[in-house]
């Protein structure tokens, strides 16, 4: 066991991995080396921390196996100390402790650090992440993050633009822009800006950030102006990550979306009219209490007439103490057999969605090495959820841009040369 090593583990969405970055750095400024996480690896730090995550069962089930695990390398004396957090902490702390006593140290959430933290020591350096809110100001019905993280907290402008400066100096090509809800961000500040403002301001302090990226965005605030702005401006992603949930109005009622199917239909069409060419992600839950057959018919109708270009489906996760816990639950099996139709129709959606690539140039970013296949992206594809693009090349670098052609596609992954 080495002396002063560290790992983390980080369960989760990105702002997870970007909570992660800062737990790292602190680290890392005390003196403490990253090792590589060491499920993968023969080589145990000394310490291991687990970032957890506990927005919904799956997610939860996924943290405490990583702790079971962890604890077992603590009982056979791989690793010496062992310190989790996050949002499953957050919210179970009391029991998790009566629980899992081998644990050494428990803390909740990351909350913004005042003074300026650096990231990107566990992802690639030529991508990213920069968390411009905490919390939430939706009430969406099925949800515990506004439990776990509390109301927004939107990050002031001066603090984002000296991050992004930084992180431009650190030589990220893509900028993804994450938060809870994004186009959130402003409405707790004074004067209210809007995300369109901060975005402006991004685009004017930088010029090497080639990509810039908005992930998670609430309908209900996706403005005329911001759709104008990633219309006009070459170096926002022509990506719009959107997720709606459902698509029945009652269904959206009871999740408090505070969204109509029509307002929905509209938002899509202005989108695709506005910013030809732009890719469509959101995600839909399934099985939400008293969702009918009727419901759900609708909602696989609409799927097949929009045809999202990227789509992930949840099977609702009842939460204790929000809203939705205390309607009537659809039974398991009937989740289970709607999540399989509607994912087997995206399988097909998905393929000739990817199919449309097959014989254009687009522009990849080369982000990672193996062996004699290169790895990227395009600007249609975020990290770690999307597909990617193999290269057959040897001489490419990573971190750079390159004009590919796209020769084949599969239903989430694309070949090019
Ligand atoms: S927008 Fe709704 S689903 Fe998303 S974090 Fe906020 S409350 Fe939860």
């Amino acid at each position: 066991m080495s002396k002063k090593t560290f790992s983390i583990v980080s369960l989760g969405c990105f702002r997870n991995l970007y909570d992660s970055e800062i737990v790292a750095k602190r680290f890392l400024r005390k003196g403490f080396l990253l090792n590589p996480p060491v499920f993968t690896e023969e080589k145990y730090p000394r310490i291991l921390i687990i970032n957890t995550c506990g927005f919904i069962d799956k997610a939860k089930e996924e943290s405490l196996e990583a702790i079971r695990q962890a604890i077992d390398l603590k009982k056979k004396a791989k690793i010496e100390k062992l310190f989790v957090f996050g949002c499953l902490i957050q919210r179970y702390r009391g029991y998790l402790e009566k629980f899992f006593p081998q644990v050494d140290e428990w803390w909740g959430i990351e909350r913004f650090s005042k003074k300026f933290t650096s990231r990107q020591i566990l992802s690639a350096s030529c991508i990213g992440f920069l968390k411009i809110c905490e919390g939430c100001l939706h009430k969406c019905s099925y949800c515990a993050i506004p439990l776990i993280k509390g109301s927004l907290i939107s990050k002031p402008r001066d603090e984002v633009i000296k991050e992004v400066k930084f992180l431009e100096k650190r030589g990220v090509r893509e900028l993804n822009i994450i938060g809870q809800d994004i186009t959130s961000w402003g409405k707790d500040l004074e004067r209210r800006p809007s995300l369109a403002d901060l975005v402006r301001d991004i685009l004017g302090a930088t010029k090497n950030i080639r990509w810039i990226r908005l992930i998670y965005t609430h309908p209900r605030y996706f403005t005329s102006e911001l759709i104008d702005l990633i219309a006009d401006e070459a170096r926002i992603c022509k990506y719009v990550d959107l997720p709606i949930q459902h698509i029945s109005d009652r269904i959206l009622k009871l999740m408090n979306r505070t969204t109509t199917k029509s307002q929905i239909i509209r938002l899509i069409e202005r989108i695709r009219t506005k910013i030809p060419g732009s890719v469509i992600r959101t995600s839909l839950i399934v099985g939400f209490p008293t969702e009918k057959e009727k419901e759900f018919g609708e909602l696989l109708r609409f799927v097949k007439e929009i045809r999202f270009d990227r789509l992930g489906v949840f099977a609702y996760s009842r939460e204790e103490q929000t809203p939705a816990a205390k309607l009537r639950q659809v039974h398991p099996s009937t989740k289970k057999r709607r999540f399989k139709e509607l994912m087997a129709l995206q399988k097909d959606i998905a393929l000739k969605v990817n199919g449309r690539f097959i014989g254009k140039d687009v522009d990849v970013l080369v982000e990672e090495k193996n062996d004699d296949i290169l790895i990227g992206r395009t600007q249609y594809d975020a990290p770690q959820v999307d597909g990617v693009v193999f290269l057959k090349k040897k001489d490419l670098r990573v971190g750079s841009f390159y004009r590919t052609k796209i020769v084949d596609a599969y239903e989430y992954d694309l070949v090019g040369e």
